[in-house]
């Protein structure tokens, strides 16, 4: 069955709409498994999944005033041009006054997003990796640089990355010495999440927050449709209780990493679910 090829319930003009919905569908540096500029198309057809009821928050998807944009044409591009292509639309979103949500494609998408905003923002990363390295396969915007290159345009000391249980030795050490906020899957697993979010929210203070998640900080047993994918993962609930802990801060969000040729379907379904969920939190928040 084939549903209509936008986001379920996205039902606003750009004009009236409060959030715009984007595709980036992106996959030139993943550097394990392909596919994830398949993710938008695949994430918009399980989001048909769904009742727009929220039967946890009592939201109904049908108040909120939201608009699918469509993809962004970057497919072909080198990461450099997909990266400014990408930051200027979201600075024209945020001239706009809506709340940017990005469909990935791989997580080198997000730092031209990043740079749309002002410097003083802080990032909150939810990833299985650090994504620290300087650069990768001689590319400084492949998908394993995205902290290092979102580093570059806001302070070090207002990025925080939760989840993480795989990184390179030097990179961890250099992340380390310059004073990355992170927190390890091991440490979420023993402490709980509600710990995790309670540190973070400590460090990261009531700076307004944008939002990365890389579905593989999830288990694989959760999403296995992912392109580097790491055991020892988050669950689909801890993810949902760092939405509700920061909803009140966020100004952007972004899914990034599904990678449907890997997939049966359920790791779009969380992602769509995802996009969902934080449609019905930021909204609420932002109107108390
Ligand atoms: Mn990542
Ligand atoms: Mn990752």
């Amino acid at each position: 069955m084939v549903f209509p090829d936008y986001f379920a319930d996205a039902e606003s003009s750009f004009n009236d709409a409060e959030f715009v919905i984007f595709g980036v569908p992106y996959d030139k540096t993943s550097s394990f498994r392909h596919g994830a500029d398949q993710a938008p198309k695949e994430i918009r057809q399980a989001s048909w999944n769904f009742e727009t009821y929220n039967l946890k928050t009592g939201v109904d998807l049908r108040d909120i005033k939201f608009h699918d944009y469509g993809d962004l044409d970057v497919r072909n591009d080198d990461p450099e041009i997909m990266v400014k292509k990408i930051r200027d639309f979201t600075s024209s979103l945020l001239k706009k006054n809506k709340f940017p949500i990005a469909i990935g494609g791989e997580h080198s998408i997000t730092p031209g997003i990043i740079q749309s905003f002002p410097k003083d923002i802080a990032v909150l990363s939810l990833d299985a990796h650090i994504d620290f390295r300087q650069q990768y396969e001689n590319e400084p915007y492949n998908h394993a640089c995205v902290i290092r290159r979102i580093a570059d345009h806001i302070n070090i000391e207002n990025i925080a990355v939760l989840g993480i249980r795989s990184v390179e030795k030097e990179e961890f050490e250099d992340a380390k010495k310059k004073k990355l906020f992170c927190i390890d899957s091991f440490f979420i697993k023993e402490n709980g999440i509600q710990k995790a979010i309670h540190d973070t929210k400590k460090h990261l203070k009531n700076k307004k927050i944008y939002l990365t998640l890389d579905i593989d900080v999830l288990d694989p047993a959760y999403a296995p449709g992912t392109s580097t994918p790491e055991t020892f993962g988050l669950t689909p609930s801890d993810v949902i209780e760092c939405i509700d802990g920061f909803s009140s801060q966020l100004i952007g969000f972004d899914v990034v990493e599904v990678c449907p040729p890997f997939d049966k379907g359920e790791t779009a379904l969380l992602a769509a679910r995802f996009v969902r969920y934080i449609l019905d939190r930021t909204w609420t928040s932002h109107r108390a």
